[in-house]
């Protein structure tokens, strides 16, 4: 006889509340007393965030009785023996915008079964079903997005869902509301697009450019593709960012205006941003939710769990992102370049690089990159970027040392062949065997400097060999985000160095950079700036003043540090080159063809 599956109930009573009401039914719980509990972190988001802070009204009963819980940590229980069935019952406050927690009031409802669903020890292999009821006091006409399978509901309808265990349970977000809906095919393969929020996007578009992306992809790591269905969910806000991946779906937040117009020519810089996100979210449907860390499988979300290996999950799919929007035609490779220069000019001007390494970075994410404040900037390095990089001097490697004969695109697809499709993990250091083993190149020695070490990537070096100049220049101001050259600058223009943000017109600062200006003279994260040789100074000329002055001069600045007034004594020092940009070198005919196979040109 088959195992009992566990039943999960959610129901929509209270959404001006913002609470979800959920019910677990359980056929046959350990004799002993269930062990259950709820998850401290997401997949994809390493940060441990305490899902059980939302959770309210707990209650166990078996048939009539209420059974008795014991608490055993901050996020799990025991309920005293039963014969069962088992039944568990409380609610969950879901007020949190994201992609990845819980959100729910009159006008939609979304959550991620980690917010949501206790896991049940030693019962969380077992098939799961969920039970979605129809919404009371909501508004408009509320559909369901999900990539969860069907089991009794109809494609978009409330009623029962079915995963093989818990795992999957929790990695199917699910979307309710009154959304707009559009479908398009991929190497086979029905892909939904669900827009939540107010918005007037050009659905064929994005259904047309998703579709180049989606099938770019499939044919990259083989066909077929590893899912059979698959829903992009957007979450449409005035103002807001961010992504999670999963095995069959993708939660995005973006901006109203990131969405093409109906009457959009051409490709705006938030669209093309917009893009580089789905195809982030996309490739990551292999690399990190199939290829994955032998530490991940399985996971264990009831605390920390540590990998260096993000480089490969995060750099890799950061790097493949943006080269596949180009290799598909969707930009152009002067665009993608100025997308690169950005990229490097983030790591370039962050001193905290040479403190922290890509695989430290990697480890300590759940306390470092997820838990970034003021000094961010000077104490650590991000191994998406970085990461990705070093995905792109990897990739550049072993073109140049094979001969156009492999590139980092062989090693994704034996990634895929050996690990993802068998989903057997990947072991902390088996980067450089199997690179070593596809491409017969040894690529220690650059990992040990830029991965282990802190060095810089070398792209000084490869990149003109591909017929792509790297230059450095000072940066022109704290909006500039690199990736151009400067065609404004007549001399060199002073840095205050420090993030200004405008703080109800005031000039705040976010942020003191190591060996600026403001550091030197004292200045601290959270001063509010307000006069610069005697005279106000506000969030929006802040800089510009400084930058009038010239290098070597000394001003006087008063600001506040909390309630009191400072003075101090800006030495304003010739700019630091870390600001990057890229260009095309032409009269190299050897290097514009090992260009144009990297590009994916022909
Ligand atoms: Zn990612």
């Amino acid at each position: 006889m088959s195992e009992h599956p566990v039943e999960y109930r959610v129901a929509v009573t209270r959404p001006e509340a913002h609470l979800f009401d959920v019910q677990i039914r359980l056929e046959d719980p350990v004799p002993q007393g269930q062990v259950f509990s709820m998850s401290a972190w997401i997949p994809g988001s390493y940060m441990v965030r305490d899902f059980v802070r939302h959770v309210g009204c707990l209650k166990a009963r078996c048939g009539d009785r209420e059974l008795a819980l014991t608490k055993l940590d901050k996020q799990t229980w025991q309920c005293e023996p039963c014969d069962g069935p088992l039944e568990l019952s409380y609610e969950v406050y879901a007020w949190d915008l994201s992609v990845r927690a819980a959100h729910l009031d009159i006008t939609h409802g979304y959550f991620n079964g980690t917010s949501l669903f206790m896991r049940l020890h030693e019962r969380d292999q077992r098939e799961c079903r969920l039970h979605l009821s129809p919404p009371e006091k909501v508004q408009g006409d509320w559909k369901v997005s999900t990539a969860m399978p069907l089991k009794g509901a109809e494609r978009y309808g409330f009623g029962e869902y079915r995963c093989a265990d818990f795992d999957e349970l929790v990695d199917h977000p699910v979307e309710m509301g009154d959304f707009t809906l559009a479908s398009f095919e991929a190497c086979g393969v029905q892909h939904d697009i669900v827009l939540t929020g107010r918005h007037q996007a050009d659905m064929e578009r994005l259904c047309r450019d998703l579709k180049t992306i989606c099938e770019h992809h499939i044919r990259f790591f083989g066909e077929p593709a590893p899912m059979d269905y698959y829903v992009f969910q957007v979450m449409v806000v005035g103002d807001g960012y961010g992504g999670l991946e999963h095995r069959a779906s993708t939660s995005l937040l973006c901006s109203r205006n990131d969405l093409p117009a109906a009457d959009m020519s051409g490709t705006t810089d938030a669209y093309r941003q917009f893009l580089g996100l789905c195809s982030h979210e996309y490739f990551h449907t292999w690399n990190v939710k199939r290829i994955k860390p032998a530490q991940y499988l399985p996971y264990d979300l009831s605390s920390e769990s540590h990998t260096e290996l993000m480089w490969v999950f995060e750099g890799f799919t950061s790097y493949y992102d943006d080269l596949g929007v180009l290799r598909c035609g969707l930009i152009s490779p002067e665009e993608y370049l100025q997308g690169l220069g950005q990229i490097m000019t983030r790591v370039w001007r962050s001193s905290g690089r040479f403190k922290q390494s890509v695989a430290e970075s990697s480890f300590d994410t759940w306390t470092r990159f997820y838990q970034q404040d003021e000094n961010a900037p000077n104490a650590i390095v991000s191994y998406y970027t970085k990461g990705a990089l070093l995905a792109l001097s990897l990739d550049l490697t072993l073109r140049l040392e094979s001969n156009g004969r492999y590139s980092l695109d062989d090693v994704m697809q034996a990634l895929w062949q050996r690990y993802g499709q068998p989903l057997v993990g990947l072991g902390e250091n088996d980067m450089p065997v199997l690179i070593h083993e596809i491409t017969g190149i040894e690529v220690g020695s650059l990992l040990d400097r830029c991965l282990y070490g802190t060095e810089d990537v070398p792209l000084e070096q490869l990149l003109p060999q591909f017929g792509v100049s790297f230059n450095l220049r000072p940066s022109a101001s704290s909006k500039d985000k690199g990736g151009m050259p400067d065609t404004e600058a007549e001399k060199a223009r002073p840095l205050l160095g420090a993030r200004v943000v405008d703080d109800h017109g005031e000039a705040r600062l976010a942020a003191v950079f190591d060996d600026g200006a403001a550091q030197a003279a004292g200045m601290s994260a959270a001063d509010k700036v307000i006069a610069v040789n005697g005279l106000r100074v506000s969030s929006a000329n802040l800089e510009s003043r400084v930058a009038a002055a010239d290098v070597g001069a000394c001003l006087e600045v008063h600001a506040f540090r909390r309630d009191e007034l400072m003075v101090f004594q800006l030495p304003l020092m010739a700019p630091k080159k870390d600001t990057c940009y890229l260009q095309l070198i032409e009269d190299d005919e050897a290097a514009a063809d090992r260009r144009r196979q990297w590009m994916g040109l022909g």
